[in-house]
């Protein structure tokens, strides 16, 4: 009987570059009946040929060929060597943040994404866990949060929505001098820009959700490592909070993946001439986007990344030009999340920052004059026509 560990793993070849890869996935097809879209199996369970004997796989929960594709194609695309693929990016986060034992410290990212925040404050708090957040653009502040039980660093960059970047290489260093593992949350660049694990990283994290799926239509979550005992505990705890993402949800982010570094492009130069507009505009106050050459971390940027992606972030001169915003947007959508096809306008202070404390927020920046915009693949002029009508 064929079976899929035999077959020929075309994207593994070392002369296809990171597009071919992205758009023939591991196996090339799919190796039974030669399907080129890799089909859904929708299958709970899988029959054995016999006693002792199997396919390889034995209950959806534990391991479905759909999402085995997917991320067997996510850990080629991350250089990493075990792909994960989860419900969402919440749940890749809780299988991540079970590495820690009560009485352990992890440092975070000061600006991280309210959900993460939420999931240290209210749930792992409770289990003993001691966390802090720092900002991990700066070294020093990093060096002087360390405590002698610290044995995580969680690192997004660019950071949601502040656009801080942190050297990931001299922050995985740092972890590595003192024990712990660095983690890197690379939904903002995905690998197309940015490739944490030859940076130094032990575990690459996504909101699958954003531009990995990229269009809007599903919630998934990744994490992607090269070591073998890490890649135990993630299959461990997959298989045991059964949060492994769903046969036909796989299928929809391997077709995402196979445009990704189209997308990507487009984002980019999109997003680059939203950016500059922008701060060009008389109500606006101060734009974050990481591809401007003044900004404080352009130089980090340009050593460890080969694109700004899509997202900027700006501050307006008040609450009512917001309000007006938000109201007068039309092609552009006042909605929650971020990385898809579509240009998507965000209030950070209470959608995805509901939970941070007021205090945080204000120390931060995330104001109630302050949006996040998710730079679409749309015709660019469209956008800024539409924002332009809006601010006006
Ligand atoms: C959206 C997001 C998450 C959470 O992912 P879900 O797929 O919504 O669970 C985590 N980190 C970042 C940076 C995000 O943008």
């Amino acid at each position: 009987m064929k079976n899929f560990s035999n077959y020929t793993d075309y994207s593994k070849k070392e002369e296809l570059s990171f597009e071919s890869k992205a758009v023939h996935g591991a196996l090339g097809c799919e190796p039974l009946t030669g399907a080129v879209s890799f089909p859904i199996y929708q299958s709970s369970t899988f029959r054995h040929p016999e006693f002792g004997k199997t396919t390889g796989f034995a209950y959806s929960r534990l391991a479905n060929p759909t999402r085995q594709e997917l991320e067997r194609t996510l850990a080629i695309l991350e250089e990493g060597e075990y792909g994960f693929c989860f419900s969402s990016g919440q749940a890749a986060n809780m299988a991540l943040f079970t590495l820690l034992n009560p009485g352990e410290h992890i440092i975070l990212m000061d600006d991280i994404y309210g959900g993460t925040y939420r999931i240290m404050a209210q749930i792992f708090g409770k289990y003993g866990i001691e966390y802090d957040f720092v900002d991990l653009s700066d070294l020093e502040a990093l060096r002087s949060t360390i405590k002698p039980n610290t044995k995580m660093i969680f690192i997004e960059t660019p950071s949601n929505p502040l656009m801080k970047v942190v050297d990931i290489r001299a922050v995985s260093d740092i972890a590595h001098e003192i024990g712990a593992i660095s983690v890197v949350d690379n939904t903002f660049l995905t690998p197309y820009f940015q490739k944490p694990l030859t940076l130094g990283a032990d575990v690459v994290i996504h909101s699958a959700t954003k531009y990995l799926g990229g269009h809007n239509d599903i919630i998934a979550g990744a994490a992607v490592v090269r070591d073998e005992k890490l890649a135990a505990h993630f299959t461990l705890q997959l298989k045991s909070h059964g949060s492994g993402l769903a046969p036909m949800d796989s299928w929809l982010m391997l077709r995402g993946l196979k445009t990704l570094h189209l997308r990507m492009e487009r984002h980019n130069e999109n997003a680059k001439i939203v950016a500059g507009w922008l701060r060009n505009h008389p109500k606006v106050k101060k734009v974050y986007y990481v591809g401007f050459e003044d900004h404080k971390d352009y130089a980090v940027t340009m050593k460890q990344t080969t694109g700004f992606g899509g997202m900027i972030s700006f501050a307006v001169d008040s609450e009512e030009t917001v309000m007006k915003i938000l109201r007068d947007v039309d092609m552009v959508m006042f909605a929650e999340s971020l990385g898809g096809t579509e240009t998507l306008i965000t209030y950070p202070t209470t959608q995805t920052h509901e939970d941070t404390p007021e205090d945080v927020k204000e120390k931060l920046g995330i104001t109630r004059s302050f949006l996040r915009l998710s730079v679409g693949i749309e015709n660019v002029n469209d956008i800024i026509n539409d924002l332009d009508r809006a601010m006006s």
